[in-house]
């Protein structure tokens, strides 16, 4: 097995902000593809500093999984074997090294692609998931409260929003958006709300038509989570709180709801399990994502249909993606292929200079 990596720093559309961040303007992925024998395949790790992980992180432990993945053997030739070989792939990279999640899962996201490919169908066949998801929302980062409204405006094609909150001006923004946008909101506070002021604005938040509130408070303040879930029919949704399937357990009785997303948890393989796990627990779930290519964003994909909710646009936030082949329907449904793998390829003269791709539709900033 041969490994190959790439670090790509790339323009983002928009700068982008969440609440406990600074503005940020360029997204970098470590872009891995492995060859064994005649077959490749492409992963990616989106690596984020929140979670202990940097592009350096992943370029150093990158040889570490890929020599735990060649003690694993050869993978077989049959469909369910192949699908077993994985999960004894993903278990030996959790053997060599703990956490490095983004790390972990570009190789696993390289693996399901390679196997795939070699089997001539596409990822979600290897998986035994569905092609047809949910559609996706869009992002919008914390701005001037008319800033997000406008863009909001712009995205009325998108079948919700979730907009960034933690920052000021919150209620008005909310408020700007409701009158510039019909669908739902979903509202994601990246752990920057406090408890009194958040159960403050629940009937606010309610009457403005918000679907959802995603992780109001620090990750690991679970009885914050509670008390406030307890105030509220709607759903509060852990994501920082929630890394991989092991930490579903604690939050039973906490959290309606919980965000999956591959870079968390190790790749496409593990968050088909944990949603799986995640619906046999009784929570409502999201399928979610950091700032990624289209190869993260089809290896989500490939899994969304176990999500009762789509939040898979960090390719969109891009101004250019380097890589082609995966479509967002006029429905805003990600349009799997049928084709052979994650069906992406390298756009090799694609520029990461910043010159934006204007051809999504009513997004652009
Ligand atoms: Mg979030």
């Amino acid at each position: 097995m041969e490994v190959r990596s790439e670090i790509l720093t790339m323009a983002l559309r928009a700068p982008f902000r969440i609440a406990r961040e600074h503005p940020e303007d360029v997204a970098t992925s470590v872009i891995v593809e492995v060859m064994w024998g005649d077959h490749h395949g492409l992963g990616e790790a989106a690596p984020g500093a929140y979670y202990g992980e940097t592009a350096e992180t992943v370029m150093a432990v990158l040889p570490i999984l890929a020599a735990a993945v060649e003690e694993a053997g050869e993978p077989p030739l049959a469909i369910a074997g192949a699908r077993r070989w994985l999960m004894t792939a993903d278990a030996a990279m959790e053997s060599a090294i703990g956490r490095n999640w983004a790390a972990k899962a570009a190789l696993d996201i390289a693996l399901h692609d390679l196997l795939a490919r070699r089997a001539s169908i596409p990822v979600y066949e290897l998986l035994g998931t569905s092609a047809v998801a949910p559609p996706t929302d869009f992002s919008i980062g914390i701005d001037d409260p008319a800033d997000v409204a406008r863009r909001a405006a712009r995205a009325a094609s998108f079948p919700a929003l979730k907009i960034k909150v933690g920052g000021p001006a919150d209620v008005e923004t909310l408020r700007r958006v409701r009158e510039a946008y019909d669908g739902p909101i979903r509202v994601d506070a990246n752990t920057g709300w406090q408890p009194e002021g958040a159960a403050a604005m629940l009937p606010e938040l309610v009457a403005l038509g918000v679907e959802l509130i995603e992780q109001p408070f620090p990750a690991h303040r679970l009885d914050q989570l509670a008390w406030l879930q307890e105030r509220t029919e709607l759903p509060i949704m852990a994501d920082e709180s929630v890394e991989t399937t092991d930490d579903l357990n604690a939050l039973v009785g906490v959290v309606a709801a919980v965000n999956v997303k591959l870079m968390k948890c190790g790749g496409v393989g593990p968050a088909l399990r944990m949603l799986e796990r995640a619906r046999e627990l009784g929570f409502r779930s999201m399928i979610g994502c950091m700032v990624e290519t289209s190869v993260g964003m089809a290896a989500s994909a490939s899994v969304a249909a176990l999500a009762e909710w789509v939040d898979l646009d960090g390719n969109l936030l891009l101004a250019r993606d380097p890589f082609r082949g995966l479509e967002l329907g006029s429905d805003k449904r990600w349009q799997l292929t049928g084709g052979p793998g994650l069906g992406v390829t390298r756009i090799r003269s694609a520029p990461v200079d910043g010159s934006v791709d204007g051809s999504v539709d009513g997004i652009d900033p």
